[in-house]
Formats: C-alpha cells, sequence, structure tokens
C-alpha cells in the first residue's frame, strides 16, 4: 500500500515516515508539509531522522494524494478540512490522528466519508483504545456514586486540551452511563466552583517537559477509588496504528471509522 504523510516535518509526521518504512506490506510515496515551512524539499528520510529516501518534502498535495492508496494526517484542523477533500476525490483512505477537532470541523469532513474510507481516533495506540473498552465497562458497572475524573499531561508544545485521548476516555465513560459528554462534562474548574454535580465528568489537564501522553480515568466512590491509567512511552504507537488503520481501511466501504472498529474493539 502506497502511503503518503502530511504534516511530514511534524512530532508525528517523523514517527509515521519511520513507521512506514519499517512495517510489511506499505510503502512511502509522498511527504507533505505546510507551504513555508522549512522541511519543503528536504528529504523526507532526514526529516525524520533516518537516511535518505529519496522523497523530497512537498508543499503540493495534488500529486501526492493522486499517487497514493492512503493519506496518514496528524497535523492541525484545518489543514485536516482540506485534506479530507482531497483524499475524497483521490478515492484514497484518509487516516485522521489530528486532535482540537469542533463539532463543526468534523462534520465538515462527514461529507468526504461518503466516497472515500476515513478512520479518525484521538488516539491509535492499542493501549488506549482497549483502555476506553475498559471505561466504558467500569463506567457501566458503577453508578453516579462513582464520580469519573480524566487527568492527562502531555509535553509543553501541545496545543488543544483537554487531549484528543482525554476526551475519547470521556466519551467512552459517557457512553458506559448511557448519558451524552457534552451535557455532563466539566472542563474547567476555577475559583468558588461550588460542589460537584452528580453524574458530572470532570477534566484535568497538565503540560510539562517532553511528556509524549499519560491519561488516567479515576472513579472515586464512597471509600474507594478505581484508577484505569495508560502511559506512552514512544510515538510510535500511534504511527504504527495509523500505518495499521490504513491497511484495515484498504478493503471496506466508503465511510468513517474509529480505532475501536480497525482493532475490533467496537461493539
Ligand atoms: P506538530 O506541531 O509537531 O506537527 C504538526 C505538523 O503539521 C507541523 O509540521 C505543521 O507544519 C504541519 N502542518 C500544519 N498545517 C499543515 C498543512 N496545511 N499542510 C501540511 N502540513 C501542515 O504536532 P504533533 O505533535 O506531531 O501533533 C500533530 C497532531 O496529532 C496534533 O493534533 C496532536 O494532538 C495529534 N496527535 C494525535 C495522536 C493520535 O494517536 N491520534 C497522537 C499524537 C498526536
Amino acid at each position: 500500500m502506497r502511503l503518503a504523510v502530511v504534516g511530514a516535518a511534524g512530532r508525528m509526521g517523523g514517527a509515521l515516515i519511520r513507521a512506514v518504512t519499517e512495517m510489511d506490506g506499505v510503502e512511502l510515496c509522498g511527504a507533505v508539509e505546510r507551504a513555508g515551512a522549512e522541511a519543503i524539499g528536504a528529504d523526507a528520510g532526514v526529516v525524520a531522522g533516518i537516511p535518505p529516501l529519496d522523497i523530497p518534502v512537498t508543499d503540493d498535495p495534488l500529486p501526492v494524494f493522486a499517487a497514493a492508496d492512503g493519506v496518514l494526517d496528524f497535523t492541525a484542523p484545518s489543514a485536516t478540512r482540506g485534506f479530507a477533500e482531497l483524499a475524497a476525490q483521490a478515492r484514497c483512505v484518509h487516516v485522521i490522528g489530528t486532535t482540537g477537532m469542533t463539532e463543526e470541523d468534523v462534520e465538515a469532513i462527514r461529507p468526504a466519508a461518503r466516497h472515500a474510507r476515513l478512520v479518525k481516533s484521538g488516539n491509535m495506540s492499542l493501549g488506549v483504545n482497549l483502555l476506553a473498552a475498559l471505561v466504558r465497562r467500569a463506567a457501566a458497572a458503577l453508578d453516579e456514586d462513582f464520580d469519573i475524573e480524566v487527568l492527562e499531561m502531555h509535553h509543553r508544545h501541545k496545543v488543544d486540551a483537554p487531549s484528543g485521548t482525554a476526551l475519547l476516555l470521556g466519551d467512552a465513560a459517557a457512553a458506559g452511563r448511557g448519558i451524552d459528554l457534552a451535557g455532563h462534562s466539566v472542563r474547567v474548574r476555577d475559583g468558588i466552583t461550588g460542589a460537584r454535580e452528580r453524574g458530572d465528568i470532570g477534566f484535568a489537564t497538565l503540560r510539562g517537559g517532553s511528556v509524549i501522553g499519560d491519561h488516567s480515568v479515576i472513579l472515586a466512590g464512597p471509600l474507594e477509588t478505581l484508577t484505569l491509567s495508560h502511559h506512552a512511552q514512544d510515538r510510535s504507537i500511534f504511527a504504527r496504528g495509523a500505518v495499521k488503520a490504513a491497511l484495515w481501511a484498504r478493503d471496506r466501504k466508503p465511510g468513517l471509522y474509529s480505532m475501536a472498529d480497525v482493532l475490533g474493539l467496537a461493539d
């Protein structure tokens, strides 16, 4: 499967290029960055910290998408909206790891799923998707006497909060409880907030250093607390998951899929 990486010079872009060159059944066919990026014209391998691949990073996605069977996209919401349209036109698989997308952003990419296969997830690792399935189960088993709080920490460069993974875990908890996350989430607390509302799902965000991604879901009940956690040790877990998602989606019908679908964890 011929895969292109967009956002090639980013932290995840490098991890994706390395994963594509290391994994079976896939080859890198192009690397795209935004116009004006320092990496334009540089070799994609060198940009990713590996030997040259003879693939220059370009700011023109059109010929790259035309030659690709799939596109791996961990960029920014506005960029991902544009790439979804291009991927649908080129009929290639679009794997979206970009986080911080609003409801409006998600609605904007939905039409692309009529013609193309999209896999979108706030976290592409096996561990976090399994954690989400466990959180759903725990939230279903425990009633509202157990307060649910999602705690996350990421490196100092991260621009969105709470993380896509924290929201994915919050969604899993809400699904387990049979409620809508939007109507029950508390994303910020400051000052005299009043007592915690029964049934709320709270979020707390930490930022610092080079932390790749730590998440805990705390279910705090009367006299006992259950904590379910995941610690990411390397970005390659997300990159390898993205490549697996592309391979999985290749033979599917057009649609918008999640990583839980890819891993067989959806119900
Ligand atoms: P980053 O800032 O290091 O990289 C993003 C790259 O995208 C940059 O190089 C930027 O120049 C490029 N870019 C932006 N607009 C572009 C455009 N129009 N065309 C081409 N390239 C463009 O960020 P990062 O740490 O690599 O994270 C990227 C995204 O992936 C974030 O939203 C992050 O939260 C998300 N992420 C998701 C997962 C997951 O498993 N789903 C894991 C890690 C990170």
